[in-house]
């Protein structure tokens, strides 16, 4: 029962096609540049790689252009025809307080993700696009979404509540909804069984391009540092994270216009704007190495916030069980890691030099201390397929 599982990003398309096992992957690429000027087609399949130039316009020909990938590539391509994909799982960003597990798509569904663009704006219409397109091409497949809000229902008012007049909330839908929720739920069901726990008191940090932390309790999520969007939080790629919000006035005050605030804010902000020298944490670390300053500083401030953010959550999850690192960066970077977690032996956190040192999925704690530190790659898209495997069987049933 193959499933394939899209995630229609602002221009790009990942997916990944899953035979009968979340783990038995088929085939899997990326279409970068939907809808901009130059497209790349990354698609590998049976051990092979291909890599093509498309005209994709839009996510319906992108769709279509991995459906015929599936169908043609690799010897022999793992299915020989588009109707034996028996689900498509799509990666929805906002789901609002609506979504608070995983559904399979029909038109209301659509209709209430269509009615949420407005709080992901970036996100959302992409989302819907990739769904519409697999619906189309894809007729015979039931279609799941997975929301990266869901993991976050289980957040009290207290939590996602901000201290605003009320009729912000009631009007205008002001409250933290929080974003890497499938991620955080992956490494919360991964530590779970690593721990031997079913209900662990955790700390999870997904520190890649965007970063956040999140805090859960008896395995569900009670906290996350991303807040109505993504921008809340740790500092990220481009975005800031956490800043004070009468800096917007003083800005707008100054003369500064709306738009270029939210540039700064989300653009032009994060690692970017701290080093000057990239959003790309690798390159700003290598500059820092080098001796250049703003660098150094931002290496020094992503950690720092980390920092901030663990020392919280542990007290939200306490006591707590384990801290996982986890994204692009807390996966590959001792640095970041041995920055965040530096002389917290006192919250029970001691770190193994050379465990922290290795590489994949890890313990990186001494065995004697009293909180488990673990490395876990994040896995997002096979938590989709997992889900979307179990509702299309559900379905016809
Ligand atoms: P996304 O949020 O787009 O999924 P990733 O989780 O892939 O992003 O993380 C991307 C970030 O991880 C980039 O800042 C990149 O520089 C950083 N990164 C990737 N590999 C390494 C590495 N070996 N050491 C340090 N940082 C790394």
């Amino acid at each position: 029962m193959p499933v394939l599982v899209i995630n229609c990003g602002s221009s790009s398309i990942k997916y990944k096609l899953y035979g009968s096992e979340p783990e038995n992957v088929l085939a899997g690429g990326i279409i970068e540049g939907v809808g901009e000027k130059r497209h790349r087609h990354h698609h590998a399949a049976g051990g092979r790689e291909f890599t093509s130039e498309l005209n994709v316009g839009d996510y319906r020909q992108g769709v279509a252009a991995i459906v015929r990938a599936l169908v043609e590539r690799g010897s022999p391509p793992p299915i020989s025809n588009a109707a034996e994909i028996a689900g498509v799982g799509h990666r929805v960003v906002h789901g609002g307080d609506r979504f608070s597990e995983s559904v399979v798509i029909d038109r209301s569904v659509i209709e209430e993700v269509e009615s949420l663009g407005a709080l992901a704006p970036l996100h959302n219409p992409a989302n819907l696009a990739g769904i519409r397109a697999a619906r189309d091409l894809l007729p015979g497949a039931v279609g799941v979404a997975v929301f990266d809000t869901a993991f976050f229902a289980t957040l009290p008012p207290h939590a996602y509540r901000y201290a605003v007049p009320e009729q912000w909330w009631r009007d205008f839908g002001v409250r933290r909804y929080g974003f890497h929720g499938i991620s955080h739920r992956y490494l919360a069901e991964r530590a779970a069984g690593l721990l031997d726990n079913p209900g662990p008191n955790l700390v999870t940090l997904h520190l890649g391009a965007g970063a956040s932390a999140c805090a859960i309790r008896d395995g569900q999520a009670v906290d996350t540092s991303m807040g109505m969007t993504p921008l809340e939080g740790l500092v990220m790629g481009t975005r800031s994270g956490d800043i004070d919000p009468a800096v917007v006035f003083h800005l707008l005050e100054a003369g500064l216009p709306a738009s270029e605030i939210r540039r700064g804010l989300l653009r032009e902000g994060g690692l970017l704007g701290l080093s000057g020298v990239s959003s790309d944490f690798r390159r700003v670390a290598r500059h820092a190495r080098a001796g250049d300053g703003g660098a150094a500083l931002a290496v020094e401030a992503f950690a720092h916030r980390v920092r901030r953010y663990l020392g919280a959550f542990m007290a939200q999850a306490a006591p707590c069980d384990g801290v996982i690192f986890s994204g692009g960066i807390g996966e590959n970077s001792q640095e970041v890691r041995s920055l965040v977690l530096l002389g917290l032996e006192t919250l029970g956190l001691v770190v193994d030099p050379d465990r922290n040192r290795g590489e994949g999925e890890r313990r990186i704690s001494t065995d004697g201390s009293p909180v488990d530190i673990m490395v876990i790659p994040t896995d997002e898209e096979s938590l989709i397929a997992t889900d979307t495997a179990r509702l299309v069987s559900d379905h016809h049933s």
